[in-house]
This record gives structure tokens, C-alpha cells and sequence, in this order.
């Protein structure tokens, strides 16, 4: 049931609200209004700033000049203020409270690292200022390069991807380019023209290697959650380029037959590309060049902090092996006598580089974020980061495991606790409600369904930077609501959520017919300048 509010439009519907019996008059909750689109502000003859009129000034645009306003909306500075913090009160953030997406490493971001990113001969310089007036950004970046070869124990990065996705486009880059050289191109008499990939990889891994123009071919998982190795075996061949790998995987297990993985992809003559999403799990205690890792990219806003998950940009610098270094992508930097300079193009050192990835060199701010980050912690404290993160998500582990099913409940997990939907059975309640019903307890919900392979999956990542009472609160959130599931108060997840701005979405329609252009409402006055 949809009603009107005072101000004419639709508010949540509350009929089968569980608490919250009175819907308000405007759609606004608990000192939190209702918020409307920009675009819906009425004020369309207002303008923040003054301008004088331009004088005389002819257009060199002639023709092309525009002739009726554009539509944008008129706001005063409060306003158009207002307007975005009040969407951002509508939204999660880990400045808010525990955030405990699976895979997705989401951690306190140290107020020190935007500190650092703010200082203005970091943050006001121009990509294409002279080299000779950004040596300190340039040494920043080499430091940055330096310490990801150091904890990855690796010979050379490419530092531009602007994402872990953009990080394995060059990898398998980097692996198809080697491959060319070669003679095994995709266009060749002998291509090795497949990628191996686990089932419980993520999206991106088969896309990526889709998108490159190889073959995907599944490997099959055990029944503890690994890497088949028969599987992996029968599958390799001289028509094989690459695996990739996620390790520890994405069912939050170290993949214990890693050094096998390695040897045996090597001895076909394919390249180990491994997805460092999970990082976290290991750094300072496992470097992946030594389990024979050919190219991996890192998240440097999960592993290394930096905003990420809508609140900002992030970065997927890639490891590269000996055999792989040479087809880096531009740019890199180089030090030498009269300080850093950028090598930017194919030809010299370069010379069988692919080409850049992307324009410029990347993501600054998230470098000296992630640098900030690593030398405030120091070898030890970045170790203490793997062993905290791994405890935490134990703990919540060993904390639901007599309530909810883990889904390998073998032995300890690594920074993810991973839960199958098999203790919901006879509930009539599915993941995606339980989920929902987080929601209302103050919590951002797990990740759900993925890795595909476990049925219903909800994966908990905690994070190292969740202290126990923390941890504590999550824990006892979610057994009062486990316990409320297995009573049968199934009204509690079927509507949830009440309490959020907004209700139960039709996620099936918004999929099918997405409204992707908001468009003027008939008669509508939008003329504002
Ligand atoms: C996050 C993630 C990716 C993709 O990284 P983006 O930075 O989001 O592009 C790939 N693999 C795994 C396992 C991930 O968790």
C-alpha cells in the first residue's frame, strides 16, 4: 500500500510495519526528512552565487551558442548543502559502524592518510606539470612501488590500473602479450587461447578473461572448498595461457595446494595470475612471489584502507614476475642520478610494454593514502593487520557456528566466516530476508550469494579494525535475530525493512525496467538559468 504525504509524494508504505504503526505526515523520520531529487527542488528562479552580467562579450561559439536554459536546478548554498548530506545520512558508511561485506575488505580508513593526501604538492599538482617540479609525488609513487614489490616479493608493478577489475585486465594483458612473444598469440597456429578459473571465483575473473579474448573453462572445487587439483590437471594443456586464482579464495580458505597450483600451471607453460582481493589474509606473513604468483593485482583500498565502496576511487596496482615484468604497462618511474622521471612511452626500456592502460599514471590520492597507511603501520603492525583480521572473523565463526551453518566447518577460516542458508531450512526466511532484518538492527548486511558454489551464502568479513566490543554487538545482533528466525517470526523478515528510508524494493523489476533519466513531471515550470 502506497499513501500520499503532505508534500504529494509517495511514501514508503508502512501498512505491515512491525514498530513503526503511525506513518509521519511527511515522510521524514526521527529528525531525518524526507528528501527529494535535486531536480524536484522548487526553487528553480535561484541562483548561489552572483555573477554580474558579462558585457559585450561575443560568443566564439556562433551558431553553436545554446538558446534555452538547461534545466538545471536553482539552489542556495544551504540548500544545495543540505540536499547532499541528507543523502548521505541515508547511507551506510564504516565511519558509521561495522561493515562487514565478505570480499570486500571494508576498514577504517586512518584520518592520518587523508591528512597526507590533502597536502597541496600532493593534491594540487597536474599530471602534466614538468617532471622536474613533482619529483617528491614521483619519489612517493616509487616508495609506493617499492614496498608493494617488497610485501608481495615480486620484481616489478605496474602501479596505473585504476581497480582490482582494471588490475586483471593488465595482468591477463601482461600474460597474453607474454604469450604473443612467444609465438602462442591468439591469432597463432598454436594459441593458447584458455583461462582456467575456480568456480568460486569472482565475476570479474571470468569477464576479465572473456573480455581479453580467451576461452573460460571452469576448475571444480572440493568438497573443503579448494582448488580440485584432478580437475585442475585434466584441464591443463599447451592451449592453456593462464589460471586464475583467489588466495586465501573466496570462500575464506587458504588454498593449501597453492605451490602444486603453481608447479603444475608452470609446467604447461601457462602463467599464475592471482587475484589479490584477499590480500589482507596474508600480508607481512606470506609473500605471493614465493608461491610462484606470475601477476596479481591489489586492492589498495581494501588491503591497504582507502576509501572505497561509493566513497571514492580505487587502485589496482599488479605484481609481476620476472618472466612478466617486461610487459608492463607504461608508465613507470625511474630513478636516477638528477632525480625520478616517468617512463611514458613504448621504445627504450619499453619497448615490449602493451601501451598504457589508462591516461596519466593513476590514481594519486589512493597512492599516498595506501603509502600512509603502510608506513604508519610498519612490517610489524602489517602483519598484526593479517593476524587480526583472520582472529576477528574466527571469532565471529566460532560465535554463530551453534546457530548458523558454516559452510566448511572444518578447521579455522581465514578473514572471512562464510555461512551457508542450510540452518534457515524450514524458516519459510531466505539470506536476502535475514539480510534485510540486519538492516533494521542498525547493521550493514554480510555479503549474500556469493562465492555462487554455496547455497544461500552469507560471507562475514570483519576486518582487523573491529575491536571485540564491536565484534561483540554484531555477534549479538545476529543471534537474537537467528533465534527469531528459528521461533518463526517470519513477519519480522518478510516486510524488513521497516525502519530504513526505504522499504523492500521490487529488486526484479528495478533489474527488468530500470529508470535510468528522470524526466520533467507534465507542466512543470523548469526554467531556472
Ligand atoms: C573486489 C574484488 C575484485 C574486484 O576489485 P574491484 O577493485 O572492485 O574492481 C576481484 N576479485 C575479488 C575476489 C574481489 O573481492
Amino acid at each position: 500500500m502506497s499513501t500520499m504525504n503532505t508534500v504529494g509524494r509517495p511514501t514508503t508504505p508502512n501498512a505491515v510495519d512491525h514498530d513503526y504503526k503511525h506513518p509521519t505526515l511527511t515522510g521524514g523520520r526521527g529528525l531525518l526528512q524526507d528528501e527529494h531529487l535535486i531536480f524536484e527542488s522548487d526553487g528553480w528562479g535561484k541562483t548561489g552565487v552572483d555573477l554580474p552580467e558579462p558585457k559585450g562579450d561575443a560568443s566564439d561559439l556562433g551558431d553553436l551558442v545554446r538558446r534555452d536554459p538547461i534545466g538545471l536546478p536553482g539552489l542556495s548554498e544551504p540548500e544545495a548543502m543540505r540536499h547532499y548530506v541528507r543523502l548521505s545520512q541515508k547511507n551506510h558508511a564504516i565511519d558509521l559502524a561495522i561493515y562487514p561485506l565478505g570480499s570486500c575488505t571494508m576498514k577504517h580508513n586512518p584520518r592520518l592518510n587523508e591528512k597526507m593526501a590533502r597536502l597541496p604538492g600532493f593534491s594540487d599538482i597536474h599530471p602534466l606539470q614538468p617532471q622536474s617540479t613533482v619529483q617528491g609525488a614521483l619519489e612517493l609513487m616509487d616508495q609506493l612501488a617499492h614496498w608493494l614489490k617488497t610485501l608481495t616479493g615480486m620484481p616489478a608493478v605496474a602501479l596505473s590500473p585504476k581497480a582490482g577489475a582494471h588490475g586483471e585486465l593488465c595482468g591477463l594483458m601482461a600474460i597474453r602479450a607474454a604469450h604473443r612473444a612467444a609465438g602462442h598469440g591468439l591469432r597463432s597456429d598454436k594459441p593458447r587461447n584458455k583461462v582456467l578459473v575456480p568456480t568460486s571465483a569472482h565475476g570479474t575473473n571470468p569477464a576479465t578473461a572473456a573480455f581479453v579474448g580467451y576461452q573460460v573453462v571452469e576448475i571444480a572445487q572440493t568438497d573443503d572448498g579448494r582448488v580440485d587439483i584432478a580437475d585442475l590437471e585434466a584441464k591443463l594443456g599447451d592451449d592453456v595461457a593462464a589460471i586464475m586464482v583467489t588466495n586465501p579464495n573466496t570462500c575464506g580458505l587458504f588454498e593449501r595446494d597453492i605451490l602444486e597450483i603453481s608447479r603444475l600451471t608452470h609446467e604447461a607453460g601457462a602463467y599464475f595470475y592471482c587475484d589479490g582481493a584477499n590480500f589482507n589474509a596474508i600480508v607481512g606473513r606470506v609473500r605471493p612471489g614465493d608461491l610462484g604468483v606470475d601477476a596479481m593485482h591489489i586492492n589498495l583500498h581494501k588491503t591497504f584502507s582507502t576509501p572505497h565502496g561509493g566513497g571514492g576511487p580505487g587502485a589496482g596496482p599488479v605484481v609481476l614476475s620476472e618472466a612478466l615484468a617486461p610487459f608492463a604497462p607504461a608508465p613507470w618511474v625511474v630513478s636516477g642520478e638528477d632525480g625520478f622521471r616517468l617512463e611514458e612511452f613504448a621504445g627504450g626500456e619499453a619497448e615490449q610494454a602493451f601501451g598504457r592502460l589508462c591516461a596519466f599514471h593513476g590514481q594519486m590520492g589512493m597512492y599516498v593514502r595506501a603509502l600512509s597507511y603502510m608506513m604508519s603501520h610498519g612490517s610489524d603492525g602489517l602483519r598484526q593487520v593479517a593476524e587480526d583480521a583472520v582472529l576477528n572473523a574466527n571469532y565471529i565463526k566460532a560465535r554463530l557456528q551453534d546457530l548458523m551453518s558454516p559452510a566448511f566447518p572444518e578447521g579455522p577460516c581465514m578473514h572471512e566466516a562464510l555461512f551457508d542458508d542450510e540452518w534457515l531450512k524450514g524458516t519459510d526466511v531466505t539470506t536476502l530476508d535475514f539480510a534485510k532484518a540486519m538492516i533494521d538492527e542498525g547493521f550493514h548486511p554480510m555479503t549474500m550469494y556469493f562465492p555462487l558454489v554455496v547455497h544461500g551464502a552469507m560471507l562475514i568479513e570483519p576486518t582487523e579494525t573491529e575491536s571485540k566490543q564491536e565484534l561483540d554487538r554484531f555477534i549479538e545482533a545476529m543471534r537474537a535475530l537467528a533465534q527469531a528466525a528459528k521461533a518463526g517470526d517470519v513477519e519480522r523478515f518478510k516486510g524488513a525493512p521497516f525502519h530504513a528510508p526505504l522499504r523492500r524494493l521490487d529488486e526484479t523489476r528495478a533489474a527488468r525496467q530500470p529508470v535510468l533519466r528522470w524526466t520533467a513531471p507534465e507542466g512543470s515550470n523548469i526554467a531556472a538559468e
